[in-house]
């Protein structure tokens, strides 16, 4: 029975994620949901994305949060469209909310959109929200193991971000062995090696972006 009111949960999600797409298809809107750990550095990297691509695309952000508006302050500074969900507990964002926001954006402004998710790399993989594109940041303070500890995460995600890369030389993480496991679980994942601190990798990054936008 509680796996009954899962399934039915979740094709409901469905079904708003959906209308969601065809909202933002119909608009020529491109959206990306960004998925990590908490501190992984998915504000980061949009903010990075914003000052490589401003002067060639219109961009537009949700910021999903339990609480605050922290983050959507900071994305707000470089003077783009941002819109926060404050789930008010819930650990990750679902269709609704995602089409309750788009309803609040200047779609015909935005060509492409970033949905931060919630911090957490479980149940945010099996919402999907109308976005064209999964993306995972995986941080080298966290450890080479998640792709083994949150495969599902892994599968689902487009591109892994393989962010702090700076800190490599620091911290014990075999970049060989992540990127196999990572290999090993989603074949068809891009792998990224970044940091938005040096900028390493934000160029290859960010054209990957642009290639996968103009394929749409
Ligand atoms: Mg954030
Ligand atoms: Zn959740």
């Amino acid at each position: 029975m509680k796996i009954k009111v899962l399934k039915d949960i979740l094709s409901a999600n469905e079904q708003i994620a959906q209308a969601n797409r065809h909202l933002l298809n119909s608009k020529g809107v491109f959206a990306v949901n960004l998925m990590s750990s908490p501190g992984a550095g998915k504000t980061s990297l949009i903010l990075e994305t914003i000052k490589a691509l401003k002067s060639k695309v219109k961009i537009g952000v949700i910021e999903g949060d339990v609480s605050s508006s922290l983050d959507a302050a900071l994305i707000g500074k470089e003077d783009v469209p941002v819109v926060q969900i404050n789930t008010g507990g819930e650990c990750h964002l679902d269709a609704n909310m995602v089409s309750n926001a788009i309803s609040n954006m200047p779609l015909q402004d935005i060509e492409l959109l970033f949905i931060e998710n919630v911090g957490n790399l479980i149940c945010p993989a099996e919402f999907t929200l109308g976005e064209h594109k999964k993306i995972l940041i995986s941080s080298i303070p966290e450890g080479d193991d998640k792709p083994f500890k949150y495969p599902l995460m892994f599968n689902k995600a487009d591109a892994v971000l393989i962010n702090k890369i700076d800190l490599l030389p620091y911290l014990k993480f075999d970049i060989q062995a992540f990127s196999q496991a990572v290999k090993g679980i989603n074949g068809k994942a891009e792998i990224f090696q970044i940091s938005c601190v040096t900028k390493q990798g934000i160029q290859e990054w960010t054209s990957w972006l642009l290639t996968k936008m103009s394929r749409k």
